[in-house]
């Protein structure tokens, strides 16, 4: 159990370190007005018509940071503070989740996989805890460690697989959200900053699935000798 600590930790620390930066990040730039005056909906919602996606909605959800693009709904949901605020955080999150409807109108293949990796990937994490338990009371570790090792590939693929999604997203947001006229120049280090940040929780995730993985590979594979 020390062992695993001490391999999770890592992945622990940076994940802590990117929640910490974007705290640090879309609470500066949320105070920040945008000087075209748009709110976080507006923006979205040129970006989106300009792509000639004028029937896709744009919502509003509760929650702080709960923004997101819902592929299954073909609908863009932004949290209360980004759908409202005319700052550049709010219109900068919510170009990304524009970026993301625009992947989609696209094709982009990435996005695909991705969404074809979530049902997947949802069913691995669900049975992560049963097969752990499994392994434990019918004495069967060795095989219920390597099922692990495959549940965590599994994990570890989809994270690999949002990187570039979520990267992406966010070049697509910044280009039209320069092209379109909706932030000046000077706000671009901005809008760089708040994505930047937001795009570093996803790399946490990746290291921290990562060495999860790594530490039930060692672990079965010493359970077998
Ligand atoms: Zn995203």
């Amino acid at each position: 159990m020390n062992y695993f600590l001490f391999v999770m930790l890592p992945g622990l620390l940076i994940g802590l370190w990117a929640q910490a930066k974007l705290h640090f990040a879309f609470g500066k730039y949320s105070q920040v007005p945008v000087a075209s005056g748009l709110t976080g909906a507006q923006a979205a919602r040129r970006i989106l018509n300009h792509a000639g996606l004028n029937d896709l909605p744009v919502e509003e959800v509760p929650g702080k940071l709960s923004d997101h693009y819902d592929p299954t709904k073909r609908a863009l949901f932004l949290s209360s503070d980004n759908y409202h605020d005319a700052s550049i955080a709010a219109v900068g999150v919510a170009a990304h989740e524009a970026g993301h409807a625009l992947q989609h109108q696209a094709a982009y293949a990435m996005l695909n996989l991705r969404m074809a990796l979530v049902p997947v990937t949802q069913f691995a994490s669900y049975a992560y805890m049963g097969i752990l338990l499994l392994g434990l009371v019918m004495h069967m570790m060795p095989i219920a460690l390597w099922a692990i090792v495959a549940v965590f590939s599994i994990i570890t693929f989809f994270h690999l697989v949002t990187l570039p999604v979520e990267y992406d997203a966010s070049a697509r947001a910044k280009e039209q959200l320069f092209r379109l006229g909706l932030v000046r120049e000077s706000e671009r280090d901005g809008v760089a900053k708040v994505l930047n940040a937001a795009a570093l929780t996803y790399v946490a995730a990746l290291v921290s699935s990562m060495l999860t993985l790594l530490y039930y590979l060692s672990a079965a594979r010493s359970s077998r000798s």
